[in-house]
């Protein structure tokens, strides 16, 4: 079975200044030493997985294509670290416009992701910035770890196996 550590994105991947949706080339800032924090963490031998939450697109402020155009920008700067995303999860569903199964705090985005990479959930983590992110992690069967946000991947490493 494979490892993985899931990641979160607004706050972990990037900047989340919590006034507005990201969804623009130009407020779409990387946290620090992003590529080379990440690159640690797939030397250990993780499968690197974003799970996040998009519910600006259930509200019509953004679409999915823009998701997927900053999923682009984002692999393109891994890239150039040598890192890999094995996949990028979003769901683009809000609960003031009907309910879904897989926005966070439910586990199904992550638990789609161990299904078809083969994850075992005891030996892979889930890195978020907000207490739902942690709920998440428990729901899914696999360890939570609270960063600061905006704050970036640093001291990761050391807590995981
Ligand atoms: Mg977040
Ligand atoms: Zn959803």
């Amino acid at each position: 079975m494979n490892k993985a550590i899931f990641l979160d994105r607004d706050g972990v991947i990037n900047d989340d200044e919590g006034r507005y949706y990201v969804f623009r080339k130009e407020d779409f800032k990387l946290t620090p030493q992003l590529g080379e924090q990440l690159k640690v963490l797939q030397d250990k031998g993780y499968l690197l997985i974003v799970i996040t939450n998009q519910g600006g697109v259930a509200r019509g402020e953004y679409t999915l294509a823009e998701v997927e155009m900053l999923n682009g920008e984002l692999r393109k700067y891994l890239q150039a670290f040598g890192v890999k995303l094995a996949e990028v999860y979003a769901c683009p569903h809000h609960t003031d416009y009907g309910k879904c199964l897989c926005r966070k705090p439910q586990p199904l985005m992550i638990q789609k992701a161990m299904a078809r990479f083969n994850v075992d959930p005891a030996q892979s983590y889930f890195v978020g910035d907000r207490d739902s992110d942690m709920q998440t992690a428990g729901a899914a069967g696999v360890t939570g770890i609270l960063v600061e946000r905006n704050a970036g991947l640093k001291g990761i490493a050391a807590l995981v196996k």
